[in-house]
């Protein structure tokens, strides 16, 4: 007869944990706040899993994706919020705060089809997130958005900052070894980071905005803007907007605007408008060159297509998404 082996009734959960073999596999079948969470339940756990800051980013390497971005895709929650339901979200469509606009919207209509995958570090927190979770605009959310994150049709201020001479040098050191490229070369759509660091940099460029830049202004009326007097600006749509450095200093003649997201700096301002035409200004590739979703836009003239363009399956989207990568003639 063979042997059985009896457990070891003393052998409790803990301890499986302070073996590390043990506790890498269990670390792959769990998402990093999962992970996180089990650290703190005992002081034995925390210091096997969090007491080594090397051995826990090994950990987190290897756990899986929480599933969270999708969901927010699927519930229309969170970054994917419908706005047509009177919530501003801190989110990239409205990158100044304003108010919601009550109007039609473009859906997903293929994402109930997805489930989580391989997942990879988010840029910004380390967190494991899949290509289903990472955050990039799902839908074309309006037209003048580019891959860009400071350029856009209507030529907004977004996503930039600018510095005093002695803060900027201060940035540049500090970016020093971290980046293949010298200049910001963010990418909205490919960018690997989760909906929560993308939360943060909207917070982020909402509080540089409102604290550190000011509207035209008369200075001999508003007292308030005084403390923008004699520093630079830049065109924020049809108007001018004054820049101040996040320490509160003004910003030199010169100066060179920074990326909000990853600090680098951009190119010099005026060479902008060639930059927006060689990024392709409003295209999104894979909503674009899709044809099962016709793009309703104006042609040459200024003309809608009338009627609605047909769309290109006579099935469901999903199975025609299946059966037919491509769309084309399904
Ligand atoms: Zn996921
Ligand atoms: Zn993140
Ligand atoms: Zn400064
Ligand atoms: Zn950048």
């Amino acid at each position: 007869m063979a042997a059985v082996a009896i457990p070891n009734p003393n052998l409790h959960f803990n301890h499986l944990i302070a073996c590390y073999p043990i506790l890498s596999t269990l670390a792959s079948h769990v998402s990093a706040l999962d992970l996180l969470n089990l650290a703190l339940t005992s002081r034995a756990n925390h210091a096997h899993i969090l007491a080594s800051p090397p051995i826990f980013a090994k950990l987190r390497r290897s756990c899986v994706c929480d599933g969270h971005g999708l969901r927010d895709r699927q519930d229309r929650t969170g970054l994917y919020k419908d706005y047509s339901k009177g919530y501003t979200p801190p989110g990239p469509r409205l990158p100044d705060g304003g108010e919601d606009i009550d109007s039609d919207e473009e859906i997903e209509v293929r994402v109930f089809n997805r489930t989580c995958g391989e997942a990879l570090p988010c840029v910004k927190c380390g967190v494991n997130v899949c290509e289903e979770c990472r955050y990039y605009p799902r839908v074309k959310e309006c037209y003048s958005q580019s891959c860009r994150p400071h350029l856009n049709g209507a030529w907004q201020m977004a996503n930039v900052m600018a510095m005093c001479t002695a803060c900027d040098e201060k940035q540049e050191d500090q970016l020093k070894g971290r980046f293949l490229s010298e200049l910001c070369d963010c990418h909205i759509f490919r960018r690997w980071i989760c909906s929560k660091c993308v939360v943060e940099e909207h917070k982020e460029f909402r509080a540089y905005r409102r604290n550190f830049t000011a509207p035209e202004f008369n200075p001999d009326e508003d007292v308030e803007y005084k403390r923008f007097i004699g520093t630079s600006w830049i065109q924020d749509h049809q108007f001018m907007r004054y820049l101040l450095c996040p320490c509160g200093d003004k910003v030199p003649p010169g100066f060179r605007l920074r990326c909000t997201w990853c600090k680098r700096r951009h190119l010099p301002y005026e060479d902008w408008h060639d930059e927006y035409r060689q990024v392709g200004g409003d295209r999104m590739s894979w909503i674009d060159d899709d044809p099962t979703y016709p793009v309703w836009v104006t042609d040459h003239r200024r003309k809608y297509p009338s009627p609605y363009p047909p769309l290109r399956y006579n099935q469901l989207v999903h199975e025609a998404a299946q059966t037919n990568p491509e769309g084309a003639g399904v």
